[in-house]
């Protein structure tokens, strides 16, 4: 079967998978070992040393490779594992352009541990491609976007961006962890990299920690291998195999994501009590001509700010909604709520956060794959109080 032929959703249960050599085990079983016997100095079955590779890690890499349609695959011990492992592709005195509606913690990487080792970054908003090449010098060595972009779910062409960085012979990578490869698939799109904080959406039980980068080019992909092996922030096999066990129902998963999220951002818009609502479904959002380009869906988070927007009415609906747990993350079969002013973007300063939109009365959820009635009715309660 050329497994290439597959469609997505086969892919997802089967694409890189076989059954395990020893005993024909359907499941990849968990290998928790630190080191493999050799027969003589050098003579192994492929693995020497789980720092270096590990079947259980191997079993997950081949899977992302199918799904996101790559070539090679590494899994890292958390998603800012991996866009540090990107970011060491980097020398001192480089520059990377990045969009400015960033997840906090890759702005707290980037501004915080690299620009101590001298590497430079530009945050420009990229709702006009002209802002990346004004930021263009001999210096830029790579461009770095999320879409949709967290929480205010901007999204940007990923085809016309990876135009110019072609050009210019920079490297695009793209953090598609809101997507998922169900909804979009960036190398296909042009980038160089794509990036997952595999604790989301691609596990989707909110039960394990774990990054990947894809990539397509033979070159890149053995630096990030030597970066991997040499700096150790690895996927465990444990991991791994949780991983792998919850991306095999990513396609069921987010449709019923997609679904949800779609009946309340409805719900959100018709209701009296809310201002504004971001969800790039919506033909009045800014960039649903691209979304619905570059997108099979609209994925499963909206953020929604309350009447009157202030810091203590969102703190009171947040902490009144039962079924929306009150947690950072997303992604999970369960519904989740944030505060990004106080929770995921806090490392932001207030300046900063409030000139791309992300107010003190934000409220961001991740719809889960519950009845969406019931999701509703807690809605419904916690926007009375305000
Ligand atoms: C969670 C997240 C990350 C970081 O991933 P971890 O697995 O928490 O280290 C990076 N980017 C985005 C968009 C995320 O949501």
């Amino acid at each position: 079967m050329d497994e290439n032929k597959l469609k997505f959703n086969s892919k997802v249960i089967h694409g890189g998978q076989q059954p395990d050599k020893a005993y024909g085990a359907v499941a990849a079983p968990i290998y928790q070992t630190s080191t493999f016997a050799q027969s003589s100095p050098g003579q192994n079955q492929g693995y020497e040393y789980s720092r270096v590779s590990n079947p259980t890690r191997t079993a997950l890499e081949n899977a992302l490779i199918s799904i996101e349609d790559g070539t090679f695959a590494m899994a890292f011990a958390s998603g800012v594992a991996a866009i540090d492992a990107v970011l060491r592709l980097l020398n001192a005195g480089d520059e990377v352009i990045v969009i400015n509606d960033l997840y906090g913690g890759s702005y707290r990487l980037f501004t915080k541990v690299f620009e101590r080792y001298n590497i430079v970054f530009h945050f420009v908003s990229m709702d006009e491609v002209s802002n990346i090449e004004k930021c263009i010098s001999s210096k830029t060595k790579l461009v770095w976007i999320e879409t949709p972009t967290n929480p205010l779910l901007t999204i940007v062409d990923i085809k016309m961006i990876a135009q110019i960085t072609k050009k210019n012979n920079l490297l695009l990578a793209v953090d598609n962890t809101f997507a998922s490869p169900y909804l979009q698939q960036p190398l296909n799109l042009g980038a160089d990299i794509v990036m997952h904080s595999v604790s989301k959406y691609i596990s989707g039980h909110s039960d394990v920690i774990l990054g990947a980068v894809i990539v397509n080019d033979k070159e890149i992909a053995d630096k990030l291998f030597f970066i991997q092996k040499s700096t150790g922030a690895i996927a465990g096999p444990m991991d791994s195999f949780l991983a792998l066990r919850g991306l095999k129902t990513l396609h069921v998963r987010m449709q019923r994501h997609c679904e949800n999220a779609t009946t309340i951002a409805h719900y959100l818009r018709n209701n009296d009590k809310v201002e504004k609502v971001y969800w790039p479904g919506f033909e009045s959002h800014p960039n649903h001509k691209i979304a619905k380009k570059q997108m099979r869906d609209f994925g499963g988070v909206i953020s929604f700010v309350p009447k009157g927007g202030n810091y203590n009415d969102a703190v009171k609906i947040v902490e009144t909604l039962k079924l929306f747990a009150l947690a950072d993350s997303l992604g999970g079969v369960e519904s989740l709520v944030g505060h990004p002013a106080s929770m995921s973007h806090g490392s932001i300063p207030k300046e900063e956060r409030e000139k791309v939109g992300i107010v003190d009365g934000l409220i961001r959820l991740s719809v889960g794959i519950e009845d969406v009635e019931d999701l509703i009715v807690d809605l419904d309660k916690a926007l009375k109080i305000v």
